[in-house]
């Protein structure tokens, strides 16, 4: 591969409040897959001239979308009925999840699950693999095929979870330590640590996963908080010393700003104000909330508690692989709780704004030179309403919008990972 250039309207997010947008643009990506330059095309240095180029006129050309919450060996049970989160996971989850010990179903689903993110323009994601080392390893080394910047790692689980998916807490901190030396810095892979949440994990184990976290500061640390009213109070009785849900975690060193809490719902000011100034993050799924009626996370006073906030999707609680329908959803779910977020803080909140989060957004999220090139290519017309209601889009914004509240799997036309193109739509 030689340095190209890829043309068309080149739009990203630096920040919640701009939305950067060229409309004849370029960016130059260099053989290596990363970004060399990127501006309107009338500014382009004449070095890059007559590089070869591909167009892609009229569609929009972004960073590609970062999940922050996603559940591999969920891949495929999406809209399990469950009557809330506690029987959700006893019924439908742990029976999947359990499949993951062997390495076959495991392989054959990571391609699977990859592919998905990478029709749906998601490009990196920080993921919970099951219990089973195996998971772990077949998910990174089809991820390590396509140079993706994916951060993951084995759920740990000891208690509250029936056989097959259960381990113990020596167990989970020897596999965490082995997969941690095989996988954490190969190629653009990073280990996350797991453990599921308070409800299925011993002290002992939550402490053996704190003892993880300060033997590598700055490793992802991933794990649920305060989804959901019956998980609150198991969380209570089994850990009955502890202020509240936070302060389980906190009390085992498992808050800072490389730990991400997903859901964080129904949090009270005491636990927010200490998410706040250990620089947690909460990451928000808002399809996953209103299909398990778990609450309405209220995105602004979370941010207005200072705590950084990420979106994900967290199939297979979530709905959908498409982080534009999770935008959507997100944007509702915020409406439903009295504040209207901006166009440009909700595209930026699925690009740099997760990959802040995630502490790689130095690398990857926005078109600046020298991050790779993790590039989607959008279609704001992929449907017949689409292409209608485009008609009346009289701006960037009014596009944008449109896009996210109608978009899906269908609105992407191409997915780029570190130069390379890894999704094509087939062409209607
Ligand atoms: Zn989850």
């Amino acid at each position: 591969m030689s340095d190209f250039l890829i043309l068309g309207q080149i739009i990203d997010f630096p920040d919640a409040e701009t939305i950067r947008h060229h409309k004849k643009g370029a960016i130059v990506v260099s053989a290596a897959g990363k970004i060399i330059w990127s501006g309107p095309s009338r500014k382009l240095p004449k070095e890059y001239a007559k590089l070869n180029a591909l167009d892609h006129g009229e569609s929009l050309v972004m960073p590609g979308f970062i999940d922050p919450h996603i559940h591999f060996p969920q891949y495929r049970m999406l809209a399990a009925p469950g009557k809330d989160l506690l029987d959700w996971l006893t019924r439908f989850t742990f029976a999947e999840e359990a499949q993951f010990s062997d390495s076959n179903h495991a392989q054959r689903a990571a391609k699977i699950f990859l592919s998905l993110l990478l029709a749906n323009g998601t490009t990196s994601a920080s993921v919970f693999c099951s219990s089973h080392v195996e998971s772990v390893d077949a998910l990174f080394s089809i991820a390590e095929q396509f140079d993706m910047m994916l951060i993951a790692g084995k759920t740990m689980m000891d208690v509250n979870a029936p056989d097959g998916v259960r381990d113990t807490a020596r167990q989970s901190y020897d596999d965490s330590n082995a997969l941690i030396e095989r996988w954490h810095g190969k190629q653009r892979l990073q280990y996350a640590i797991t453990p599921r949440f308070a409800v299925t994990s011993s002290a002992e184990q939550l402490q053996l996963a704190g003892d993880l976290l300060k033997a590598n500061p700055g490793m992802i640390m991933q794990t649920h908080l305060s989804e959901n009213h019956a998980e609150i109070a198991m969380v209570a009785k089994q850990f009955p010393k502890a202020r509240d849900y936070t302060d389980v975690y906190d009390s085992f060193g498992l808050l800072g700003s490389s730990s991400l809490f997903g859901h964080g719902i129904h949090l009270s000011d005491v636990e927010k104000t200490r998410l706040a100034e250990t620089g947690s993050r909460i990451i928000h799924c808002p399809t996953s909330n209103t299909f398990l009626g778990s609450g309405l996370f209220n995105l602004k006073a979370a941010s207005d508690a200072g705590i950084k906030v990420g979106l994900a999707t967290d199939i297979g609680g979530g709905l959908s692989y498409s982080m534009l329908a999770t935008m959507a959803e997100g944007y509702k779910v915020a409406m439903l709780n009295g504040y209207k977020p901006t166009i440009a803080q909700m595209y930026h909140m699925a690009t740099l704004g997760n990959a802040e989060c995630l502490n790689i957004g130095g690398n990857t999220g926005s078109f600046d030179e020298g991050k790779w090139a993790d590039i989607i290519v959008l279609n704001p017309q992929a449907t017949h309403i689409q292409r209608f209601r485009q008609q009346l889009s009289e701006n960037i914004k009014d596009t944008l919008f449109s896009l996210m509240m109608l978009g899906d799997d269908r609105s992407i036309m191409a997915t780029y990972v570190a130069g390379k193109r890894r999704f094509r739509a087939a062409v209607s």
